[in-house]
């Protein structure tokens, strides 16, 4: 039976822009199951972004209920969110985010210190880290000493380092050429799926959307449709 990790149920975001109120997302109701790969699919403007933001708790939903399993989201306050990504939550975003002043081993500590890991511990996962994404010899580098694939792949080994059990990904290859587009795309849906993990990614690449089990389709603020990959048979086939 399939479990659900995270329950949206009838969430609006309005934004005030003004006299005009936009609908960015508008009564979506989605179940997020544990382990899947799950991609938010749609035109740029269609939601994806926002929907996402409001289910890791980056931003609260004008209406509506998220539950991370029995927690409610919508409920809590400001300290809480932050606890709550801090403990549960990895991002991937498409710019990123990393800290310009800091090593890529430093940067992709930052999540263990919140979580009151020792340094020793703290920079021995993190060169794990670094290793499983293939820049054990950057570690000391900064990211304006390395390429945009570079800095994206500190990015995801801050975003998997502690293990969280799901990882949210805004256009994660966005800025990338397509050869790293691939090898980024190969190496975030490998670490969850290795790692048991639960992965929300959003794209507006049909390609990218692919790695995904399902597909929901967004269309100005609305599920379009979902659709289904059919795992058995061994290719990218949708229902
Ligand atoms: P996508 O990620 O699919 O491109 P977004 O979620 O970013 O779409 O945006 C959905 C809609 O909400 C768009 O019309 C966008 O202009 C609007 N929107 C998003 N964020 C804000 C904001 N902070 N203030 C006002 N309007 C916003
Ligand atoms: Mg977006």
């Amino acid at each position: 039976m399939t479990e659900n990790i995270i329950r949206i149920r009838n969430v609006t975001k309005v934004f005030q822009m003004g006299s005009e109120s936009i609908h960015a997302v508008d009564n979506v109701s989605l179940n997020i199951h544990k382990e899947e790969v799950c991609c938010l699919f749609g035109k740029s403007g269609s939601g994806k972004s926002t929907l996402l933001n409001l289910i890791a708790g980056l931003e609260k939903p004008t209406e509506g209920r998220i539950l991370f399993h029995n927690k409610h989201i919508e409920r809590m306050n400001e300290d809480q969110l932050a606890d709550f990504r801090r403990q549960y939550v990895g991002f991937v975003f498409q710019s990123y985010h990393l800290l310009p002043t800091l090593t890529a081993l430093e940067n992709v500590t930052l999540p263990l210190i919140f979580k009151g890991v020792s340094v020793k511990e703290r920079n021995e996962q993190a060169m794990e880290m670094l290793e499983a994404v293939g820049l054990a010899d950057r570690a000391n580098h900064k990211p304006f000493e390395m390429s945009g694939g570079q800095q994206q792949r500190v990015s995801i080994a801050r975003a998997f380092v502690n293990r969280p059990p799901v990882v949210f990904a805004d256009e994660p290859t966005g800025n990338l050429d397509t050869k790293t587009t691939y090898e980024m795309m190969d190496l975030i849906t490998g670490m969850a799926q290795k790692n048991h993990q639960t992965l929300v990614i959003v794209t507006h690449d049909q390609e990218l959307a692919e790695y995904a089990d399902r597909i929901v389709v967004l269309q100005d603020g609305k599920i379009e449709k979902i659709q289904k990959r059919i795992r058995e048979k061994k290719e990218n086939v949708y229902e």
